[in-house]
């Protein structure tokens, strides 16, 4: 079965433990919303799980389809079908969003798209995302609105298409227009891919536009609760204080 399994994962930041155990199963084709308030370790996981060197795992595995990349460099993940969201903390001036999305997809490919194959399939794709063509020429987050670098961010995932998506909704620029946007964009990349994705998120109105297939909850480095809608409902009517008690 595909799958992304954390087995009792531990990990260290700057010699403190944030992560305290954490074991948790994402489903190829399948929405994860990994949930908790602020400060619960949830961007430390995703960092983690991508490989960020700052995120040390003290204890625990990663098991992506069966192979243990649990001490693997952040390029072999990303070759073997991970994805963390890009924040982009800082404009990329000069670099347009056809060509960086151009160099990384052909990074990936044995056949290489021409500059014009490239531009036809984005072009093709940002239609299909209601995302506006001037977009194609604009600078990699240069005066981007928060709803503008979601629309980037679903942007980069169709067309790279990865097998599991962590997608972290930092706090910043996440206001309900971002939040639909990045909930429209999974549902449609969702209709056509087996992408596994795992929404991170300390934000409970995304609920009202994805229905997640599992839900779990972050709390102060642990897993305290997993379910489904039920539990997600459960959230919007209680807050967190009901499952972190
Ligand atoms: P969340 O994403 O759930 O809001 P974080 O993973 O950002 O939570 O943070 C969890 C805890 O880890 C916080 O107490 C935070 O201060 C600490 N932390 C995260 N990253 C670092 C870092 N780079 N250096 C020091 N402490 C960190
Ligand atoms: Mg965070």
């Amino acid at each position: 079965m595909k799958k992304l399994e954390i087995k009792d994962l531990h990990i260290e930041v700057n010699g403190t433990e944030i992560i305290k155990g954490v074991s948790l199963t994402f489903q190829s084709g399948k929405v994860h919303a990994l949930m908790g308030p602020n400060g619960s370790g949830k961007s430390t996981l995703a960092n983690a799980l991508m490989g960020h060197p700052k995120y040390k795992i003290t204890k625990g595995h990663i098991i992506l389809d069966g192979k243990d990349i649990t001490h693997e460099k952040p390029n072999i993940r990303a070759n073997l079908g991970l994805f963390l969201s890009f924040q982009y903390p800082a404009e990329i001036t000069g670099v347009t969003i056809n060509n960086f999305l151009r160099t990384a997809v052909n990074n990936k490919r044995e056949k290489k798209y021409s500059i014009v194959e490239f531009h036809n399939l984005l072009k093709e794709k940002m239609k299909e995302l209601n995302i506006d063509i001037s977009f194609i020429k604009r600078y990699i987050n240069e005066g981007f609105s928060g709803g503008e670098k979601k629309k980037m961010e679903i942007l980069q995932l169709s067309m790279l298409e990865p097998k599991y998506a962590l997608l972290d909704e930092t706090d910043s620029g996440m206001d309900v227009d971002a939040i639909r946007i990045v909930a429209e964009g999974i549902n449609k990349v969702k209709q056509n891919k087996d992408m596994g994705i795992i929404l991170i998120t300390h934000y409970q109105r995304i609920l009202d536009y994805l229905q997640p297939d599992e839900v779990s909850i972050l709390f102060k480095g642990k897993i305290v609760a997993t379910g489904g809608q039920e539990l997600a409902k459960r959230i919007e009517k209680e807050g967190f204080e009901g499952v972190t008690k």
